[in-house]
């Protein structure tokens, strides 16, 4: 099942929102798959989008030297979550 509130795969009640009006995920639902550092998103949506896998991310905390964000939540449809954790894996190992 799918939260449409925060993009999250849930199993009955969303574990971010607690919300409990999920429905059946769609192919082409974007769906929250992790978050990386900001070293490792530019690298995971260039492999990603070399695969054919469309891929949005969003920045998560602010970094007092850079001024950029220090992580990224990374989003993929959901059809394409098997092969996006593929390439995880093989980019940076086990996912936590
Ligand atoms: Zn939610």
């Amino acid at each position: 099942l799918f939260c449409e509130k925060c993009n999250r795969l849930a199993d009955g009640v969303c574990p971010v929102c607690g919300n409990k009006k999920l429905r059946e995920v769609q192919g082409d639902d974007f769906c929250y798959f992790t978050t990386v550092t900001e070293w490792q998103v530019k690298y995971f949506e260039e492999t990603l989008k070399s695969n054919g896998i469309p891929v949005a991310s969003q920045g998560e905390g602010v970094s007092v030297w850079t001024r950029l964000s220090t992580h990224y939540k990374v989003f993929v449809p959901y059809e394409c979550f098997e092969k996006t954790r593929e390439i995880y894996r093989i980019l940076f190992g086990q996912q936590e």
